[in-house]
């Protein structure tokens, strides 16, 4: 029997929906700002690892990568852009993906005007590795407009040990409300940051608009390694059922959730029983490895 949470339908979860899933790459630089491959080689790289599409999000300028799509791979304009934050009293790194018309950024715009430029282009912002930036979920409150967060950024974990933001989009879910979380490589290639943080999609629209739309749902999932194979809202409860990992942990507001351990990965199944109180409730779950995958939040 379903229960009745009122936003079963308003997306954030790719498990009550059809389709086909779609792995990709949503942050990459190349040659057109610091990274060390051309745009070609970098899309290269995600087509021959067998992703399904990938975004390149070079600094401050979009670049146009349609010829570089092939029958089986999906190409995405993107960009990632950078000004003054005074909230936070550094620059903002926030990444529009799926823009149209987008050729650059300027460095005058606040964070408030990039994403509102973004959104009149049809793309998605979304706020770029916030740890590793120093920015905080009370820092984003009064910014409006974006999509997400960046829960796992792989060269900010790589380079720093600042690749999880996991901490901050659960304070945005309790202070400010429901918002995407996303596993990206920011891959620079330098670093071997590439093909450890990626989105999984599910949509029956295989094109660039297809994954966008699916994206700005929440019709996805984020992983490392780890699959999240089913999140069900039954009767009083929540039941999860994943690959094989050592942690599944659901996360809800304040002392509310529920987490499982076992060694060696010999969890593949999880409930949690509804309090009443949870407000949000999101999967994340870790292999033996510390390789993790999260689902998006369901809002109570
Ligand atoms: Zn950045
Ligand atoms: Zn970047």
């Amino acid at each position: 029997m379903e229960s009745q949470l009122s936003n079963t339908s308003d997306g954030g979860n790719p498990f009550s929906s059809d389709g086909e899933w779609h792995r990709g790459n949503l942050h990459m630089h190349s040659t057109n700002s610091d990274g060390a491959r051309s745009p070609e080689d970098a899309m290269a790289w995600y087509c021959d690892a067998g992703y399904d599409f990938a975004v390149l999000s070079d600094h401050r300028v979009v670049s146009d990568t349609t010829a570089l799509a092939t029958p089986d791979f999906i190409t995405i304009p993107g960009i990632e852009m950078h000004g003054p934050d005074p909230f936070t009293g550094e620059p903002y790194h926030i990444l529009g993906i799926g823009v149209k018309s987008f050729e650059r950024s300027d460095d005058a715009w606040g964070p408030q005007e990039a994403i509102d430029r973004v959104n009149a282009d049809g793309g998605l912002a979304v706020m770029a590795h916030p740890y590793w930036l120093g920015q905080s979920a009370f820092d984003m409150r009064e910014l409006d407009g974006f999509v997400g967060m960046e829960v796992f950024n792989s060269v900010c974990d790589v380079t720093r040990g600042k690749g999880f933001s996991n901490i901050t989009w659960d304070e945005y879910l309790l202070q400010s409300g429901r918002t995407w979380g996303f596993a990206t490589d920011d891959t620079h290639w330098k670093h071997g940051a590439e093909g450890r943080g990626w989105v999984m999609v599910r949509t029956n629209d295989e094109t660039s608009a297809g994954i966008v739309a699916a994206l700005r749902r929440g019709e996805f999932y984020s992983s490392m390694g780890p699959e999240i194979l089913d999140v069900r809202v039954e009767s009083g409860g929540v039941r999860v059922q994943t690959s094989p990992v050592s942690r599944i942990t659901i996360v809800a507001a304040r002392a509310n959730g529920s987490n499982y351990r076992a060694v060696s990965d010999q969890l593949t199944e999880a409930t949690h029983e509804l309090r009443g109180t949870e407000q949000y409730l999101r999967i994340e779950i870790e292999d033996k490895d510390g390789r993790r995958a999260w689902s998006n939040p369901l809002m109570f």
